[in-house]
């Protein structure tokens, strides 16, 4: 694998195959009846170990990432203390994810969070260790045992977690990690008849084979997919603070970032002011060394990722500003663009994953909740105005899994996270997320004579 930024050649791993894969999945499944068993105060207080080891090496651990994905510096800190927040938050829902007691005719009936047994984890390269995190945590609060696989591109950070877990005291065999092709060990695990289920982060397109791989064994199935979402930014919006902020929204991570508010939808009547302020805000956004501290973006992740973001550009594309890039032959760079476009436009309707925003008017609230929806996509979205029974209206009407209003935060340790439509489903992040890692018991038990 290289840095992105250098082009440099950071490791060297072999690549694991099929036997390998159903090794971890076989130690996962001997490690499970020990750890389902572990006392819930125990798995909290080991889970809690880890998210402190987090915290001890998180220099470390954020220096890894920023070379293996080209992240900036201060950004990679930022996702490494949230880490180290999920597995607080999930060492806490240990003994707080609890069954009922439901009254029924002649007895008592109790319901049990039973864990799945082994679970595949599939990480996308764009937050390799901040997503992995968001499957481990409730993963093995709920007692599951994991097998984890990490995007060929970025298996570093995720090898370094491994080793954390062992060290924090999780017994070996708990936490596997395999580092290989999707089309190998991805398309593996999902196949595995002792996998009882896959938590999936990535394209739409793979997710799609997920699911049907998955269809084989009934397996369970959580999809975190793509996004093409809508900023929406009404006229009575304080438009300073709306432009201001809607670089961050899509050129964060240098766009590749599912929650990218990619689709920059405004009223009509302040359109051309808004552009302008944009285009302002964007010119002082800071591309270049992700080692840098004041770095604000980095490069794209490889030389094939830059060609398909420059395909979203041609001719005939109305290019409104375009922001400056290290000019190195060396390094994925790629400048911050807007481009004014309609929302049929391939760069409106597909997700670009690169720092390409595409702004678009409308002319009244029930336009602006059209467009936002006319997209196959339903992951996240922004709202911007004054007027708060408005927000609520366009927040209710927007077919999206996680939205805000007046701000562009998408995700939160304690709050659910995930898709509408082909964004995926099921939830990660809060409580929500230990759903997905569980199933019902229902037990009855007669009390008669
Ligand atoms: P991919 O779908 O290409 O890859 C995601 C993971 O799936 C990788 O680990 C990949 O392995 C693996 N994989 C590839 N083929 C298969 C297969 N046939 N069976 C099982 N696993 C497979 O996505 P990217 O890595 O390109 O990530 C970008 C995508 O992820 C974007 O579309 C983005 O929107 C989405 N994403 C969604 C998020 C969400 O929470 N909704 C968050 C972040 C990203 P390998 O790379 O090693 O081949």
């Amino acid at each position: 694998m290289l840095n992105p930024a250098t082009e440099e050649p950071l490791a060297e791993l072999e690549q694991a195959g099929v036997e390998e894969t159903d090794a971890a999945v076989a130690a996962a499944k001997a490690a499970f009846p020990a750890w389902r068993a572990v006392a819930p105060s125990d798995r909290a207080r080991l889970l809690r170990r880890l998210a402190t080891l987090v915290e001890e090496r998180a220099e470390e651990l954020a220096r890894i990432e920023s070379q293996n994905v080209g992240k900036p510096i201060a950004g990679a800190r930022g996702e490494v203390g949230m880490v180290a927040e999920v597995f607080h938050f999930y060492a806490g829902a240990v003994d707080k994810h609890h069954g009922e007691t439901i009254p029924v005719a002649g007895g008592v009936d109790i319901t049990f969070r039973e864990p799945l047994g082994v679970v595949g984890l599939i990480v996308p390269w764009n937050f390799p260790l901040n997503i992995a995190s968001w499957k481990l945590g409730p993963a093995l609060a709920c007692g599951n045992t994991v097998v984890l696989k990490p995007a060929e591109l970025t298996p570093l950070s995720a090898l370094r977690l491994a080793e954390l877990a062992l060290e924090a005291g999780i017994p070996e065999g708990v936490v596997n990690v395999v580092v290989g092709k999707g089309s190998v060990v991805g398309q593996r695990l999902v196949e595995h008849p002792d996998v009882a289920k896959i938590g999936f982060t990535g394209s739409t397109e793979v997710g799609r084979s997920v699911m049907q791989g998955a269809a084989g064994t009934i397996k369970r199935v959580t999809l975190e997919l793509g996004g093409k979402s809508a900023n929406v930014v009404f006229a009575d919006a304080d438009l300073e603070r709306a432009a201001a902020a809607a670089p961050y929204a899509v050129f964060d991570n240098a766009g590749q970032d599912c929650c990218a508010r990619s689709r920059i939808l405004v009223e009509r009547s302040v359109y051309d002011r808004f552009l302008e302020l944009l285009a302002q805000a964007t010119a002082q956004v800071r591309v270049g060394d992700p080692a840098d501290e004041r770095t604000e973006m980095g490069p794209l992740i490889s030389a094939q990722h830059r060609e398909t973001v420059s395909s979203f550009l041609d001719d005939s594309t109305r290019v409104a500003f375009r922001g400056a890039a290290p000019d190195s032959d060396r390094g994925f760079w790629f400048p911050c663009t807007i481009v004014e476009a309609t929302n049929d436009d391939r760069v409106a309707r597909e997700e670009v994953f690169g720092p390409v925003a595409a702004v678009i008017p409308f002319a009244d609230e029930a336009e602006a909740v059209s467009l936002a929806n006319d997209t196959p996509f339903g992951l996240s979205g922004s709202i911007w105005t004054r007027d708060g029974a408005r927000a609520l209206r366009v927040a209710r009407g927007v077919e999206t899994g996680v939205l805000s209003v007046n701000s562009n935060s998408s995700v939160r340790v304690a709050t659910p996270f995930g898709g509408f439509k082909q964004s995926g489903f099921g939830r990660e992040l809060g409580m929500h997320a230990l759903e997905g890692y569980s199933e019902v018991k229902n037990v009855f038990l007669s009390t008669e004579e």
